[in-house]
This record gives C-alpha cells, sequence and structure tokens, in this order.
C-alpha cells in the first residue's frame, strides 16, 4: 500500500500551520485561571488587530452561524424590517436566520454570479428608512463573488438606526475589511476559514451602535446573549467554558498573522487569486464570478461541458489526495471551487492546478497540458521580479 500525501484546497475548513496544530496539543489547563486571562487578554488584541477595529471582539465556541445567528438576536425585535442583500449560499441562511427570528425582511435577491449592487441598496433604503439593519456577505464562499462591502456601509453614514451587519467569515485573513474606517457596526468571522484554525470557534466584532441596539433587543437569548460575553471579556474571561484550546491556537495563528501584517496577508492572497484565475483560463476554462467582484479565497469554475465537477472532486481525492469541492444547491455538478485561504502558499496553488489537469485529462477533457502551471508560474514570477525590483531601488 502506499501512503497518499493529503492537501486540503477547500475555503473552509483551511489547513492548519504546524506551530498551531502544536500549541493545540499542549495537556489541557483549566480556564480559570490567571494563565488563560492572559490567554483571552492576548487573543482579543489580536483579532482586533485582524479585524482592523478597536471594537470589542467577542468569541463564542461554534461554527461560523453560530456568530450569524447572535448577530439577529442580539440586535432586533421580532418584527423590524432588514435587508438581506443574497447572491449566494451564506447570504441565503442570513435570510433564513432573521426569518426565524420573526423579523421582517426586505429580500434583495440576485443571480448567484452577481454582484450585490450599491445603486440598488440605496434605493432600497430610500424605500424603507426604517430599516433596522443592512446585512451583507462580504466573501460569498459559495460563488468566489466579492460584494463591495465599503460602498455599501458608506450609505448607512447618516443612518443612526440602522445597523451594518456584515459576514466576513471568509473575508477575515484573507481580504481587506477596515472595519471601523468602513463603519462597520457587526463583522463576524469563523475559525476555519484564514484564521488556519480547526472550526469551533466564532468571532464577531460590536461597535458602539450595535451595543446600544442590543438594549432595545427583545428576542430571546442565552447562550448567545452578547452582554454576558461583553462583561465577562472586562475580567478576560467568558460566561461559558470557552473552546480553550482553540484560543491557544489562535494565539498562535494570530502571531504568524501580525508578524506577516495585514497588508502582506491580503496582498499574498490576491497572487494566489490572480495564478489560480489565470491557471484555469489557460486550460479554457471559464470563471464563475464575473470580474467586477471576484474575492480572493476561493475560486469557483465552471466544469467542462459533459463534465459534472462531482466528477472532477471525486477523482482528485481519491485519486490523488487533493480535497477541492464542488458547488453547492443548483450549481452542485456545474462548478469546483479551488480554495486558497488562510495558511496557503505559490506551491499549493501549482499542486492545485497540476491535480485539477491530471483530472481533466482523465476524464477527455481535451486541452494543453501543462497550461495551467505556466500560467501561474508566469504570475508568481513577474510578483517576484516587481518584488526584487523594488529591493534594489
Ligand atoms: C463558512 C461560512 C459561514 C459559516 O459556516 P459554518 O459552517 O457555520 O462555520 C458563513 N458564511 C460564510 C461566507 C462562510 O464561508
Amino acid at each position: 500500500m502506499s501512503v497518499t500525501k493529503r492537501y486540503l484546497m477547500t475555503p473552509g475548513p483551511t489547513p492548519v500551520p504546524a506551530e498551531v496544530l502544536l500549541t493545540m496539543a499542549r495537556p489541557i489547563i483549566h480556564h480559570r485561571t490567571a494563565e488563560f486571562e492572559a490567554t483571552i487578554a492576548e487573543a482579543t488584541q489580536g483579532l482586533q488587530y485582524i479585524f482592523n477595529t478597536q471594537n470589542e471582539v467577542l468569541m463564542f465556541a461554534s461554527s461560523g452561524t453560530g456568530a450569524m445567528e447572535s448577530a439577529i438576536v442580539n440586535c432586533f425585535c421580532a418584527g423590524d424590517k432588514v435587508i438581506v442583500a443574497r447572491n449566494g449560499k451564506f447570504g441565503d441562511r442570513e435570510k433564513s436566520i432573521a426569518e426565524t427570528y420573526g423579523l421582517q425582511v426586505i429580500d434583495l435577491c440576485y443571480e448567484w454570479n452577481e454582484v450585490v449592487k450599491v445603486a440598488d441598496i440605496k434605493d432600497t433604503l430610500a424605500a424603507h428608512p426604517d430599516v433596522r439593519g443592512l446585512i451583507v456577505t462580504q466573501s460569498e464562499t459559495s460563488t468566489g463573488v466579492l460584494n463591495p462591502i465599503k460602498e455599501i456601509a458608506a450609505l448607512l453614514r447618516d443612518m443612526p438606526d440602522t445597523l451594518m451587519i456584515v459576514d466576513s467569515i471568509t473575508g477575515i485573513g484573507a481580504m481587506e475589511c477596515a472595519t471601523d474606517d468602513w463603519g462597520l457596526d457587526v463583522v463576524m468571522t469563523g475559525s476555519q476559514k484564514g484564521l488556519m484554525l480547526p472550526p469551533g470557534l466564532a468571532a464577531v466584532s460590536v461597535s458602539e451602535k450595535a451595543w446600544q441596539a442590543t438594549q432595545r433587543s427583545t428576542l430571546p437569548k442565552f447562550y448567545f446573549d452578547w452582554k454576558k460575553y461583553r462583561k465577562s471579556l472586562q475580567k478576560n474571561t467568558t460566561p461559558f467554558t470557552p473552546a480553550l484550546t482553540l484560543i491557544q491556537g489562535l494565539n498562535e495563528a494570530l502571531k504568524l498573522m501580525q508578524a506577516e501584517g495585514r497588508e502582506n496577508i491580503i496582498a499574498r492572497h490576491s497572487l494566489l487569486a490572480e495564478a489560480t484565475r489565470k491557471g484555469v483560463e489557460a486550460i479554457g476554462l471559464q470563471l464563475f464570478a464575473p470580474p467586477e467582484g471576484r474575492g480572493s479565497a476561493v475560486t469557483p469554475v465552471w466544469s467542462p461541458q459533459g463534465i459534472p465537477a462531482g466528477k472532477i472532486v471525486k477523482l482528485m481525492k481519491e485519486g490523488y489526495g487533493v480535497t477541492m469541492t464542488n458547488g453547492q444547491d443548483d450549481y452542485k455538478d456545474r462548478i469546483f471551487r479551488i480554495g486558497h485561504l488562510g495558511y496557503f502558499g505559490m506551491f499549493d496553488i501549482i499542486t492545485a492546478l497540476t491535480a485539477l489537469e491530471m483530472a481533466l485529462t482523465s476524464l477527455g477533457y481535451d486541452f494543453e497540458q501543462g497550461a495551467s502551471i505556466s500560467a501561474a508560474e508566469t504570475v508568481f514570477l513577474q510578483a517576484q521580479n516587481e518584488k526584487d525590483g523594488e529591493g534594489v531601488q
């Protein structure tokens, strides 16, 4: 039997660096200790850096969806009007959560390969000046579409009773999310995405405006009651047993992220995405997301005519140990998605493209072998040359 080396190339969960894994392998400590209080304080500061905010950032033991639900139950009352602008699976989920809690959803629904339009939001806000919240997904992981959060948030500057709520679950740690500068009231992420951790920890930044909204919120909540977390956080602790191993891992991941720097993290993801796009286009494949809204967390690609995406993904996983993912819902067999979010470097992209080429060859797709690798390599070399050029000046 031969050993298969495995590669995780999905937009969540994502690979975890060895430093982080080793930290999490240490024996469990108790969380009501000075030692763990210091861990929480460090995690909070690091999260503020990565969220680009002075706001408090709360942590929950939950997946990302818990953070989404927490935003609804803490900011609103049943019957409150909110706009949900959605163009993918996670926007759909936001709508469902809001409806579950009896909010009145003004539904701005787009095709999955469309970008949320600022002008539409502007019109909808004008038609519904009494909306209490505007909910948008920054990086739609189901489609790779990047929505213009900065421009959308700017529309709320003169609306003191309307909160800007952003699912940045695959934005944070990959793309620019200037929480304070853009005026984002609630921003959420989950550990298994750009933070380079296993699943199980969610984080939410809460602005002063959002804290004010919590005062009028009457929706039932217990575990996700932000006020409990805020009160505990002031003593560097949590109201319930925290996902302490993940928080220890988080600090290690945050160290890596702070050493690299926010700008460099964004630039790295942008380069990896560019190389992936150039690579797949070089073998005649079509990108799913439109040019005006392509994020750098994941690259969704149309499956070639006659080849179901599920088959490509299955062959790569079972044949070569490379895990990518196919589309969701209506796009299950029509697109496949290459994740490059978090702990990814240039040669991961080369690996991904090679596995893709091999799978496509086996499934009878006709193209020039090696063309995607060559295209990606060119993107990397150009970037390297530009960097070296900067160095000698
Ligand atoms: C992963 C993800 C979520 C949350 O999913 P969980 O499985 O609950 O962690 C929400 N929104 C987006 C955009 C995501 O990528």
